[in-house]
């Protein structure tokens, strides 16, 4: 991929800005109630990170990984827990943090998998992004910074073949300049 073609999409600016106001909203939801983030790593890292500075309620972060994607930019349609150990989560305030609900068969493994093995006091799934048109799982995202077209975005903890993690923005190549 030539990071040439990269055309941006979110500047730093524009994704801090969102940010804070999606912390702002949770901030009036949970009050001073403890909160457990989960980020789903590794592409929700950089926004995980971001947005708990901004949470005002007592958190404890925690960090599982999964994967979908074959290394490229397409998804293998199956979503592999590569590490998955959790805290006891009864009766807890859960938060996922993710990076992009494309399909959603990964938050909708997520929420079963926490439904099947607590009882939580919320559950609330949070994106940055959201491909809506894209969804196959019928699962929507309770908080999401941005609503995205169908496609394949690079930047701020998404990667291309493990790279461009590391950007502070938010691009886009077309999938036929892949
Ligand atoms: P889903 O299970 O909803 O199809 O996909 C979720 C995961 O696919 C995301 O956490 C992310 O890792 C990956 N993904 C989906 N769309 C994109 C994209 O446009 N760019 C990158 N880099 N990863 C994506």
């Amino acid at each position: 991929m030539d990071i040439n073609k990269l055309k941006i999409l979110f500047t730093e600016e524009q994704i801090q800005a969102r940010i804070k106001e999606l912390a702002d909203e949770m901030n009036e939801f949970y009050g001073n109630d403890e909160v457990y983030a989960i980020c789903v790593l590794k592409g929700a890292v950089m926004f995980a990170v971001d947005l708990v500075k901004h949470l005002n309620m007592p958190i404890k972060m925690e960090f599982i990984r999964l994967s979908s994607y074959n290394g490229g930019t397409s998804t293998s349609g199956k979503v592999n827990a590569v590490d998955i150990s959790l805290p006891d989560l009864n009766e807890k305030n859960v938060l996922i943090i993710e990076d992009i609900v494309d399909t959603g068969l990964t938050a909708k493994f997520l929420l079963d998998f926490l439904n099947c093995n607590f009882h939580t006091k919320s559950t609330k799934f949070c994106s940055l992004l959201d491909k809506k048109i894209t969804r196959i799982a019928d699962v929507d995202a309770d908080y999401y910074g941005f609503e995205v077209d169908d496609k394949f975005l690079i930047g701020y903890g998404l990667d291309y073949d493990g790279y461009y993690r590391n950007l502070r923005y938010i691009g886009y190549v077309e999938k036929d300049a892949l």
